[in-house]
């Protein structure tokens, strides 16, 4: 049984929290790490890899340190760039890319990207943009027009940018390392006496996101959520990181639209705000995607039907932030335009000469 419990300096109501009471427990989509042990013994698993999937933010890193703690056992730590990270999350991660040399720990600590689009999100926004990529892949809030022509507040386009550019390459990474060690190509199957399982670092505030507990892209890897199971919150961690003058904001994408404004943002620790006042070249190219996936949707030639806007309001992100961007707009039009010609060139070389 994972013990991250130890780490957890004060009573709160949430150590009450009891998983086995939650939907997704009852109705099987989450188990504990013994059941998951079962079940994959009861499938012929006889060697069993433990893997934590690392988001350089808050939960995943008191899932880290806890390893680092002996408390919790890993094979393989992951990390996977989803090309899109403000640079205080790559910070986060070297952080504990040194903390684990301090600590004397050896676990392979792998960072992979997207199989395909290695620069991840900001490659897949470029391309849908310029080019005629149609999978568009991030939960942007949308605006509807009815039949009558009325435009009317939508709800959010689906979420895939999660998988396809965090979950898939983790799983994809683990795979081929295993494989590797066991002396098999890529491509031959996984022995069927392995199994993995993977903790994945949702705290109980976050049990909605729960999939269930066999990941959808390979049977043989199992999905584990240690601080679910513990009863602790986004908040504990937080709580643990800070305690311990250990590095501490979320991990997202800079452009994520849950990024949040105001005390909803502070409340969760994600906020627009923190973007603009840390990475204002960040700001910055999320108000050019915000405005360009606009302008392409509105051309008809992409199946994007609904009209898109990285900002909850459904207000383009620039007027949402007016004074911040007039201010910011004018300071960083050199990095902005050398932004942009490296993507021109970058797409032209990858995606246009080759369709050419
Ligand atoms: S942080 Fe946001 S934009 Fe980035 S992968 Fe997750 S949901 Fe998508």
């Amino acid at each position: 049984m994972v013990n991250v419990k130890e780490h957890k300096k004060e009573e709160t109501t949430e150590e009450r929290l009891d998983y086995r009471l939650t939907k997704k427990y009852l109705n099987g989509y989450l188990k504990s790490k013994e059941e998951i042990l079962e079940i994959a013994k009861s499938e012929g698993k006889d060697k069993i890899y433990r893997v934590l999937s690392f988001g350089g933010g808050t939960q995943s890193s008191h899932l880290l340190e806890a390893h680092f703690q002996n408390l919790v056992k890993y094979d393989y730590i992951v990390f996977s760039d989803t090309g899109a990270e403000p640079q205080f999350i790559h910070e986060q991660v070297a952080f504990w890319q040194k903390r684990q040399i301090e600590m004397s720990n050896k676990t392979p600590f792998i960072i992979t990207t997207h199989n395909s689009m290695k620069n991840g999100l900001e490659e897949m926004l470029m391309r849908y943009i310029f080019t005629d990529y149609q999978r568009f892949q991030m939960p942007l809030y949308f605006n509807k027009v009815t039949e009558n022509g009325e435009i009317v507040p939508g709800g959010l386009m689906p979420r895939q940018c999660t998988g396809d550019f965090k979950i898939v390459p983790v799983q994809q990474a683990v795979r081929n390392r295993i494989k590797e060690e066991l002396g098999l190509r890529r491509s031959q199957p996984m022995p069927k006496n392995i199994g993995i399982i993977m903790d994945i670092g949702f705290s109980f505030d976050e049990v909605n996101r729960v999939g269930g507990y066999v990941s959808h892209q390979s049977k043989y890897i199992y999905l584990a959520y240690p601080l679910i199971e513990e009863g602790l919150t986004t908040r504990d961690s937080i709580h643990f990181l800070e305690e311990n003058n250990f590095p501490s904001k979320r991990s997202r994408c800079y452009f994520c639209p849950f990024n949040c404004s105001g005390d909803k943002g502070k409340a969760i620790g994600m906020e627009w705000e923190e973007i603009i006042r840390e990475e204002p070249i960040s700001f910055l190219k999320a108000c050019f995607f915000d405005d360009q996936l606009r302008s392409v949707q509105a051309t008809g030639k992409k199946n994007m039907r609904s009209i898109p806007y990285f900002h909850s309001s459904r207000t383009p992100l620039r007027e949402f932030y007016q004074a911040e961007f007039d201010k910011l707009e004018k300071m960083h039009v050199e990095e902005m335009e050398s932004w942009i010609l490296h993507w021109y060139a970058f797409l032209n070389q990858k995606y246009l000469k080759a369709a050419a």
